[in-house]
């Protein structure tokens, strides 16, 4: 899929954009400069094509002086997006501040939508056409408020990635490793590597192939996704905690099995616990990583107390298995690919229908769903719908009535009777018809 990006001076209305593209009108969007707001990064679908949004007026450093602010997004725009959304205020008329990102945007090549920004009304039309004057082709008029011209919008944006995007790396497990920065990601990418020989395949195509590396091991093709991300240093934002988990979200979303990387000598951190929450929402295989094994104190209990810890501190990551590793004395490194291998195959793993039921029935008959109002749920059948992350689909008398713990039980006993190592299930009640 394709990846867009949208910059813009401050208050022109940007986060509304992003909003409209993603489809959620629900975002609080405030007419201010500078609003906190934590969405940079979305997906998005229109006519059937899928694609990803980034909203670099998200992704601030604090206090910087404008110019610092526009040209740091505006270079993460263009790094890391196939096309650029950029956005100008209809009403404030053509700025210097939009002359400026216009001219770096002339300079990237590549493909620019002009947006024309609080066109709220046909009567303030005339207002786009000053914009030609950037040389960036046709303005697009638009309410973000109104939600006029998105369409529009929509349709240049879609237009406006490469044709050959597609997926290159397919039948090829891909897996991504996030983490704070230090936390061991680069050594482990090269311990990983450096097992023994390795053959780097040459992959054609589009242009963020640069950042991933396929990779063959014992007959078996892998990709390291964005392995640029995690070895480009030095640039100001990429200390920027919310570039770092843009980055991450995007690397998340272009791969199977994700490994979170802990540094186990500092020890868990909140930021930890962020990133591992958006693998867990994205539906991926989660593999914790506890690195820098060879600096925590070991006694007998050190791995059975570290886990517990782990598992207190990423609840919702119950599923994840946990290596302690070394990327410098390489311990265990070896038995990171097979644990991948596990987990992808368990995140694809389609259980038979007869099968599938055998368990649910077995459940209920062991524990019966609980009444709620003198009603009791009924399960009817189940049946697998998706792969990766599993989902099922309980028909029942109710869906109202399956509440949190009963689902969490089934999962349970799903898991008892499949496993499902390192991956997610998704359950689902539906009414029976
Ligand atoms: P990244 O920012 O997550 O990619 O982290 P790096 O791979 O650059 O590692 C950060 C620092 O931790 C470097 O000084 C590494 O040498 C060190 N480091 C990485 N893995 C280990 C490990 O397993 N043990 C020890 N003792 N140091 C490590």
């Amino acid at each position: 899929y394709g990846i867009t990006a949208i910059v813009g001076r401050p208050n022109v209305g940007k986060s509304t954009v992003f909003n409209r593209i993603i489809g959620e009108r629900k975002s609080i969007v405030e007419d201010t400069p500078g609003v906190t707001r934590d969405r940079i990064y979305g997906k998005a679908e229109w006519l059937t094509k899928e694609f990803r949004v980034i909203d670099t007026g998200g992704i601030q450093i604090e206090n910087q002086p404008f110019k610092e602010e526009i040209e740091m997004q505006v270079e993460i725009a263009i790094e890391e997006a196939d096309s650029i959304v950029f956005v100008v205020n209809g009403r404030d008329g053509l700025t210097k501040d939009d002359e400026y990102i216009a001219k770096m945007l002339r300079k990237s090549q590549k493909p620019v939508i002009l947006v024309v920004n609080k066109i709220d009304d046909l009567q303030f039309m005339d207002a786009i056409y000053e914009f030609y004057a950037l040389g960036l082709g046709d303005p697009i008029a638009l309410s973000g408020t109104h939600g006029i011209g998105i369409g529009d919008m929509l349709d240049k944006i879609v237009e406006s990635f490469p044709k050959n995007i597609r997926n290159e790396y397919e039948g090829m497990t891909r897996f991504c490793l996030i983490g704070r920065p230090n936390v061991g990601k680069s050594s482990l990418v090269n311990a990983i590597l450096n097992q023994d020989r390795v053959i780097v395949s040459n992959v054609e195509g589009t242009t963020r192939d640069a950042i991933d590396t396929p990779f063959k091991r014992e007959g078996k093709e892998y990709v390291v996704v964005d392995t640029a991300g995690i070895r480009k240093r030095g640039k100001v934002y990429e200390n920027v905690e919310k570039y770092s988990v843009m980055r991450a979200m995007s690397a998340i979303e272009r791969c199977d099995v994700v490994l979170v990387v802990i540094d186990g000598e500092s020890g868990i951190r909140d930021q930890d616990k962020h990133v591992a929450g958006y693998a867990h929402e994205a539906g991926k295989g989660v593999i914790l990583i506890y690195n820098k094994w060879d600096t925590v104190d070991k006694d007998e209990n050190s791995t059975v107390s570290i886990e517990k810890k782990l598992r207190n501190e990423f609840v919702y990551l119950s599923y994840a298995p946990i290596l302690f590793v070394s990327a410098l004395t390489k311990q265990r490194i070896h038995q990171i690919l097979p644990l991948i291998d596990m987990v992808h195959d368990y995140s694809l793993l389609r259980i038979q229908t007869n099968v599938l039921n055998e368990v649910i029935l077995d459940a209920q008959l062991m524990t019966p769903p609980p009444t709620h109002n003198g009603k009791r749920l009924r399960i009817y059948y189940c049946s697998q719908v998706a792969v990766a992350p599993p989902t099922f689909v309980l028909f029942v008398n109710d869906p109202e009535l399956l509440h949190f713990s009963y689902k969490r039980f089934l999962e349970n006993k799903l898991r008892e009777a499949f496993d499902f190592t390192g991956t997610t299930l998704r359950i689902i009640a539906r009414e029976k018809t």
